[in-house]
């Protein structure tokens, strides 16, 4: 998480990178510089990325939907804001999807990939633990869809994490003058990841997906999760080696006709678990994973 701080405040200016000001808009929602015109706004759910400038305002994600309006008013509070024009969904999770029915309404362009676009207009269950997702109305729908990649006036890129890292929508967001990279849930900053297998996710895919987003990002690149703090290089790519281990072993014991719970046993994150926290669940999750990607009804 990040706080806005004036020491904060100081270190990223002294590195060059601070917007002109940092501060908190209220006990919620902190707002911190992360580049030129380019906002990183925390509590709301998941990270949100504000680019701001005179054709309007952009946001990455938008949080949970109880807190949509303190996150509205947290991006209006930012400097150079205005109306926002323009909404990434990086897929279709509430955490991502919470501002859609509020700026849709107000006549904003809302981008996502197609999947994410089609996960939105079906009820949903998760089969693992029953948590239940209502469609969505058409209005809060993304209203602007693509299936590989594209580009907005402005330089600003996106495209398809197509690896199913986190579901099979997954979108990165690229800022090329800024040279600031969001990537959603298909990296993660703090924790194990949660595996959705039941709209695309998979663990070939998580680290199929920290593949591609080196391909798309440079060694100074900042990089930004939907959760947890900004990534460097160097984080993806110890992550996607740690995350190619876990698959790799994972796999074996699939080839070799074991389950979920052996799975779980045989702790195949043993050397992880000090820096990352008990792995059960997700092992659990991940093993699951393959049998959803590579069953051929799937
Ligand atoms: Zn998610």
């Amino acid at each position: 998480m990040f706080v806005s701080t004036r020491r904060g405040f100081l270190k990223s200016a002294v590195a060059g990178l601070a917007a002109p000001y940092a501060f908190a808009q209220n006990s919620k929602i902190t707002a911190t510089p992360l580049a030129e015109n380019i906002h990183l706004l925390s509590g709301a759910g998941a990270n949100v990325i504000a680019h701001t400038g005179a054709d309007g305002v952009l946001i990455i994600d938008g949080g949970l939907a109880q807190n949509a309006d303190v996150l509205l008013q947290a991006v209006a509070a930012l400097p150079k804001s205005g109306p926002v024009r323009t909404l990434f969904n990086t897929h279709w999770h509430p955490e991502q999807t919470g501002c859609n029915e509020k700026l849709g309404t107000a006549g904003a362009t809302i981008i996502a990939q197609e999947n994410t676009r089609l996960w939105l207009q079906q009820n949903i269950t998760w089969p693992w633990n029953g948590q239940k997702f209502k469609k969505f109305s058409k209005i809060a729908q993304p209203n602007k869809t693509f299936y590989d990649k594209g580009a907005l006036d402005n330089g600003i890129r996106y495209g398809y994490i197509a690896d199913a890292a986190h579901t099979d929508g997954d979108l990165y967001v690229y800022f090329p003058q800024q040279n600031v990279l969001a990537v959603g849930d298909a990296a993660y900053g703090q924790g194990w990841p949660i595996v959705d297998w039941w709209t695309g996710g998979w663990i070939g895919g998580i680290a199929g997906g920290l593949q591609r987003i080196q391909s798309i990002a440079n060694k100074e690149t900042k990089i930004v999760p939907a959760q947890g703090p900004v990534l460097s290089f160097a984080d993806i790519a110890a992550q996607a080696e740690m995350y190619g281990t876990i698959y790799d072993r994972l796999n074996q014991m699939l080839n070799k006709g074991r389950g979920p719970t052996e799975a779980v046993a045989a702790k195949p994150a043993k050397e992880y678990e000090e820096k990352m926290g008990n792995p059960d669940t997700f092992i659990r999750r991940a093993f699951e994973s393959q049998w959803a990607y590579l069953s051929p009804d799937a």
